[in-house]
């Protein structure tokens, strides 16, 4: 028996990517279809929901912000916004706005397959495994403490600060530059190095707990995101 294939819609005025990605996509096994414009794509979206959206930033009638916030009111479809400036992704970020993964152009249509599918694996297995959880953790405000599995973290007050802040939204991307303004103090002298020091102690911390857990994810690029 196989699973039925699971439908993407491109979002994309650029009718040559939009090929590109369309065939890439079918060659990898998922059905393709295309909306060029922000206004159908989000009928589509309504009308006929699909397994996952590709959304280009810059579109005609809608641009793909405002309709990935659209989308947002009334579906959870996962969604991979595509923008043509690097620059624009920790804007994007903080504005939050749904999305579950980002990829700038130029791409190459073999890395947004590989991101549609990761996202698509990441989204089934959430929703397959939840009580399977070897991450249990545990934040106590009041202690400042965290526990993974039901053990004590050693970690300093910097590493706490991080650590409560990526797990207080479990799935959710932080940019470097949020979470330099939400988990550090003002007078900190910080550098995104002195970020992802920090992170690599943290998760030498948890692994020293917990085998199975390994639940901070870089996001290439980006920043962070935690998931169990
Ligand atoms: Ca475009």
């Amino acid at each position: 028996m196989t699973s039925p294939r699971r439908r993407v819609l491109v979002v994309e005025d650029e009718p040559t990517i939009a090929d590109i990605l369309m065939d890439y996509l079918r060659q990898s096994g998922f059905d393709a279809d295309h909306s060029g414009d922000g206004r159908q794509a989000l009928e589509a979206i309504r009308a006929n929901p699909p397994d996952l959206v590709v959304l280009d930033i810059m579109l005609p009638g809608l641009d793909g912000m405002s309709v990935c916030r659209e989308v947002r009111g009334f579906s959870a479809v996962p969604i991979v916004m595509v923008t043509a400036r690097v620059d624009e992704i920790d804007r994007l970020l903080g504005l939050d706005l749904g999305a579950d993964d980002y990829v700038c152009k130029p791409f190459s249509p073999r890395e947004v397959v590989a991101r549609v599918t990761a996202v698509l694996r990441r989204i089934g297995r959430d929703q397959g495994a939840r009580s399977a959880d070897p991450c249990r953790i545990e934040v106590d405000e009041a202690g400042q403490r965290i526990s993974i599995d039901g053990q004590r973290l050693d970690l300093t007050p910097t590493e706490y600060r991080l650590l409560s802040l990526l797990a207080s939204q479990p799935g959710r991307i932080y940019a470097r530059a949020q979470i330099l303004d939400l988990a550090y103090r003002h007078n900190e002298d910080v550098s995104d190095r002195t970020i992802d020091s920090h992170i690599k102690n943290i998760r030498k911390k948890i692994a020293a707990v917990s085998t199975d857990c390994d639940p901070i994810h870089s996001v290439y690029g980006v920043g962070y995101r935690f998931e169990t």
